[in-house]
């Protein structure tokens, strides 16, 4: 690859802040909040136009579709998500499980008007490039936006890019999968025009799908068993159909089969989570740009499969793709400790624990429901990049394995992480010492106050 040497040159510092929170996903939305709710000066930063991550941005509806009779929750800020998308009639019961399905386009209100309650200074529209280093400690952000090159001066950072961008780019180890082990990304969709009785109709006398359906060709998932006979949103064979009896044809390394969320009375399908491509590697942008297009492509494939072979799909139309291709793994921080599959799987506990969150892992072939109350703690040290001293990483980014991914790199999950983290900052300002070093006690008992589950 060729290179050309940028001229060092100097730009304006537009804002400065105590707290500087980078991307506003579940992760980032949460640690805001809570950084600000504490009365520390806090600036959320987000490259799109609204706040809430894949969830606003993609349209992944189901913050809490794992949950169940039994299952104990964390009780941070991210439960607030369903309690105030509610109040504003921005959600509807999540088909397989005791929980409320966010509209994703009414919850980038309910994300401002978090974010504003709390005093959070927003910035949309930025993306941060760059870090501006003076050691082992981040003085502040460059960021590109239509205002040109600027810098942001923060006392503390807090990663949630989701992608550990900043850490990457100030030095912190981190690692990433090949691109041929990583997590598919996938075209959200969804279709208007659905016969919401017929095709329910449909899916309780004929499809009958269960999670045991998400072992077939494609995923090949195991359960624990005790998940095999539950109702699962699931649909694959009319894609297959379709494929073999010519309707449509696929091209290598895509897939299509999913599962659907809220169906509403006016005939709409949201959260179509169903045409997948493989092997895609979302930090490389010629890989995001080959997905994107392939797999608006392959929706309207799917579509002419749900046409032809699901009743109520008949005179389905589009309705809108996702904002952006939704990604679900890529680097992950080398952290103070690195969660592990057993450490998910067997109710660990940790002195550092800043959250619970309930055993449910979803992902590279496992799918298990928290339906008997197991639930494992949630560390402080997987928040913390080496080398860099103040500097959290929260959401799908921080440290572990790739069967301990499919448990933290739930939105949930991503909210304890990110409420952990901006509570530590808040803690670590008023103590004046760097999150590295920051008293864990100081900040397990204000997550208590807040009433955030830590036990
Ligand atoms: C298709 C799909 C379906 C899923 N289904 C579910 C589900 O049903 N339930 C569930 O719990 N989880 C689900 N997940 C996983 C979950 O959505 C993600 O793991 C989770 O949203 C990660 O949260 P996060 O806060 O770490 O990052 P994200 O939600 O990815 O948010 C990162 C934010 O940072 C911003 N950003 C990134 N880089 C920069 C930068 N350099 N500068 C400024 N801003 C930046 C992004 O625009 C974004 O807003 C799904 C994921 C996908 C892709």
């Amino acid at each position: 690859m060729k290179h050309i040497k940028e001229d060092a040159r100097t730009i304006p510092v537009m804002a400065e802040t105590e707290v500087l929170v980078v991307g506003s996903g579940p992760g980032g939305l949460t640690a805001a909040v809570a950084a600000a709710r504490e009365g520390v000066d806090t600036l959320l930063l987000e490259r799109y136009g609204c706040f809430g991550g894949v969830l606003s941005q993609v349209g992944v509806e189901g913050v809490a579709w794992y949950r169940h009779e039994k299952t104990v929750e964390s009780n941070g800020i991210g439960n607030e998500f369903e309690v105030r998308a509610k109040e504003l009639g921005g959600s509807s019961k999540e088909p397989q499980s005791d929980s409320e399905a966010l509209d994703a386009e009414m919850f980038k209100v309910v994300a401002d008007k978090m974010v504003l309650e709390a005093g959070v200074r927003p910035l949309l529209h930025a993306m941060a490039v760059d870090v501006i280093m003076d050691g082992n400690i981040i003085k502040g952000i460059v960021i590109e936006s239509k205002s040109g090159r600027q810098a942001i001066l923060a006392k503390r950072v807090i990663d949630a890019t989701g992608d550990a961008d900043i850490a990457a780019r100030a030095g912190a180890p981190y690692s990433k999968a090949s691109k041929e082990e990583l997590m598919m990304v996938t075209v959200m969709f969804a279709c208007r025009g659905i016969n919401r009785d017929v095709f329910q109709e449909y899916v309780s006398q004929t499809l009958k799908p269960s999670y045991a359906d998400w072992a077939g060709e494609s995923w090949g998932q195991r359960t624990s068993g005790k998940e095999e006979n539950m109702f699962s949103p699931y649909i694959e064979d009319p894609f297959k159909r379709a494929v073999k009896e010519g309707l449509i044809c696929l091209d290598e390394g895509i897939a299509i089969g999913g599962t659907w969320s809220t169906l509403s009375p006016e005939g709409d399908a949201t959260q179509l989570n169903m045409v997948h491509l493989l092997k895609r590697d979302c930090t490389d942008v010629w890989d995001l740009t080959r997905s994107e297009i392939q797999g608006r492509d392959t929706v309207l494939k799917a579509i002419a499969a749900l046409n032809k072979y699901v009743p109520g799909f008949e005179k389905a139309r589009l309705r809108n793709f996702g904002m952006t291709l939704g990604t679900r793994e890529s680097r992950k921080i080398v952290g103070r400790y690195s969660l592990t599959g057993h450490d998910v799987m067997n109710q660990a506990r940790f002195d550092d624990t800043i959250g619970i969150f309930p055993e449910f892992i979803d992902g590279r072939g496992i799918i298990i429901l928290p339906t008997t109350g197991r639930y494992f703690q949630v560390p402080f040290g997987c928040m913390v990049p080496q080398k860099i001293e103040n500097l959290l990483v929260v959401g799908r980014a921080v440290s572990g394995d790739q069967t301990a991914h499919c448990a933290f790199r739930n939105m949930m999950c991503c909210t304890v992480t990110g409420q952990g983290a901006g509570t530590a900052a808040a803690v670590s300002l008023k103590n004046g010492v760097y999150v590295s070093n920051v008293n864990i006690a100081d900040v397990q008992k204000l997550l208590i106050k807040r009433g955030v589950k830590i036990l």
